[in-house]
């Protein structure tokens, strides 16, 4: 495995916020609907992730961004990738079921789910549930065609090559000088705060630290690097009933709680401030 840090070919894209949406429905923060029937789900979700496409799509207005779409949600609402590529946006791959997976047979059959829609979008991008994957998806997503990951955390910048597949990891900020390893899985965990890296990447962390992200992100775009963050549709656009819903899984953790927060003045004042472009774009300038 090849690891390069910061730019592979010595290129330096110019810095920009590189702004991931995971597309899953309001009900991926509960475990409690991973295992019943897809029409279920469907159903569970009432339109809620169609409806919410125009307003974000709205919002984000001329700043270009990467949606990682839930494959089921192709099916529910196939007009999904084509409005999200009309405005000129990249289309990516976030599993097509919302859920734990955690070995390459599971992510196998997963991938398989999805392979016609990603076949028909030329999608090249991965990101995996929760950001916590295992090595053995690499080769994996070579073999379906994907030319890049984001399914790790790691310091804002970084950039590995995996068996040729890039990884470019959701941000962090290393809070004190400690050599580490970049194998996944490396997600938000209690291993990762250990390690002394602050998770600024994650929709939990602009929920709790709003100022505190975005004035790390404006320094990380001082010092050249490019952060790469996310949020859910159900940040942008609050589902009805959103908490009431999920009383009993926040009960149960309450850790949840952050990403049942509306973060749509978030985005708007990093739209505000900063220059954004899809990850595509970010790694043409790479190569
Ligand atoms: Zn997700």
């Amino acid at each position: 495995m090849l690891r390069y840090c910061y730019n592979p070919r010595g290129m330096t894209p110019s810095p920009r916020l590189l702004l991931t949406i995971d597309y899953e429905p309001w009900f991926a923060l509960s475990r409690k609907h991973d295992f019943q029937s897809p029409e279920s789900r469907c159903s569970l979700d009432e339109g809620t992730s169609r409806q919410a496409l125009d307003p974000i799509l709205e919002i984000l207005g001329d700043h270009k961004t990467s949606f990682y779409l839930v494959g089921e949600m192709v099916g529910w609402y196939p007009e999904l990738p084509e409005k999200i590529l009309g405005a000129g946006h990249e289309v990516g791959f976030h599993c097509h079921i919302h859920r734990k997976l955690n070995s390459v047979k599971e992510i196998e059959k997963d991938l398989i789910a999805s392979a016609d829609w990603l076949k028909k979008y030329n999608v090249q991008g991965y990101r995996a549930p929760m950001v916590n994957t295992v090595e053995g998806v690499y080769p994996l997503l070579k073999k379906y065609g994907l030319t890049y990951s984001s399914s790790l955390y790691a310091p804002t910048g970084t950039v590995i090559n995996k068996d040729g597949v890039l990884e470019i990891p959701v941000s962090t900020l290393p809070l004190q000088k400690r050599r580490s390893h970049f194998h996944a899985p490396r997600y938000m965990s209690p291993e990762l705060l250990l390690l002394g890296e602050f998770p600024y990447g994650s929709s939990f962390t602009s929920g709790v630290f709003p100022r505190t992200v975005f004035r790390i992100i404006e320094r990380a775009l001082q010092s050249g690097k490019s952060p790469v963050i996310f949020l859910h549709p159900y940040e942008i656009v609050t589902p009805s009933r959103f908490t009431q819903r999920l009383t009993n899984d926040l009960f149960r953790n309450p850790l949840l709680y952050p990403f049942t927060l509306n973060k749509s003045n978030f985005l708007k004042n990093l739209l505000k401030h900063f220059p954004t472009s899809t990850m595509q774009d970010y790694i043409k300038e790479l190569q």
